[in-house]
This record gives C-alpha cells, sequence and structure tokens, in this order.
C-alpha cells in the first residue's frame, strides 16, 4: 500500500495528501524564510515529482521575490509552501505526522540565529508542567484541525 501523507493548516481551510516517496527535507534560516515563517528558521521538505494535491482550499500566495511565491491559509494565515521554479516544498509543522519527515541539511546559515546552538541546555517543560504558571490551560479547549492518522 502507499504511503500516504496528509496535512493542512491549523483552521482545516486548506488540506493536502502526498504519497511516497517525499523529496528531500531540510531546514532554512535564511532572512526570507524567518519572515515567511515568522520563525527563525523553516523546516521544508519537496515534494517535486509526487502527486502532491489540495483536497480542499487551495492557499493563498506572497510573491517574496520575483521567483518564489509563498503558500498560506487565507483563513488562519498558517505558512504552507514554498514555490519555486524547481518545484514546491511543504513546510513539515503543517504535516499531521511531521515527527515521520526527518531533515538533514541545514540552508541559508548565514542569517542563522546564534542562539540556536544552546536550545538542548535550555531546562524542558511539558506544556502542563506550567500549569500553575498558567492555570487556564486547565481549560483550554483546542480549535485547531486535528490530526489524522
Ligand atoms: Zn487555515
Ligand atoms: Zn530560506
Amino acid at each position: 500500500m502507499t504511503i500516504i501523507h496528509k496535512g493542512g493548516c491549523q483552521c482545516g481551510a486548506v488540506r493536502f495528501e502526498v504519497s511516497e516517496p517525499l523529496g528531500h527535507a531540510s531546514v532554512c534560516h535564511c532572512r526570507m524564510c524567518q519572515k515567511a515563517f515568522g520563525n527563525v528558521f523553516a523546516p521544508l521538505v519537496s515534494v517535486r515529482g509526487t502527486d502532491f494535491r489540495w483536497t480542499k482550499a487551495e492557499p493563498k500566495r506572497f510573491a517574496s521575490s520575483n521567483l518564489v511565491e509563498r503558500g498560506f491559509c487565507p483563513d488562519c494565515g498558517t505558512p504552507l509552501t514554498y514555490e519555486a521554479p524547481d518545484g514546491v516544498a511543504v513546510a513539515i509543522g503543517a504535516f499531521d505526522h511531521p515527527e515521520s519527515i526527518v531533515p538533514d541539511i541545514q540552508f541559508g546559515v548565514e542569517a542563522r540565529i546564534a542562539w540556536m546552538d544552546h536550545v538542548n541546555d535550555w531546562p524542558l517543560r511539558t506544556t502542563m508542567d506550567d500549569i500553575e504558571a498558567a492555570p487556564f490551560l486547565d481549560k483550554l479547549v483546542s480549535y485547531q484541525y486535528p490530526d489524522e492518522a
């Protein structure tokens, strides 16, 4: 049986499916990816050559340069794609099971944030470890679209 990966935005308006084999997975630290993701790096997996398809609404695109468009959910804003002349890459965090996609190279390291080297030195807490500091978490009900099996 063909392994199908599924994913989408946090509100569920945009969903996608793609079958194995996925392309190369990477993280990009370049300043353009930082801005596009609102984050310090962009984890992306290439879907070039796959049968990738949108199964609900399509993302809206912003042309971040003359050569590349960035796809995002028009309703909730979740960053979803990097679309270049040589193919499309999808945000790994948007997959229902991002742990199954393992990057093995870093791009754009000229803009890499220096504290990235120290993340593993910091204390580790689960979400509920902070329940006393943030008691509202006890009553939290997610409105995000659930991960599918
Ligand atoms: Zn959405
Ligand atoms: Zn980049």
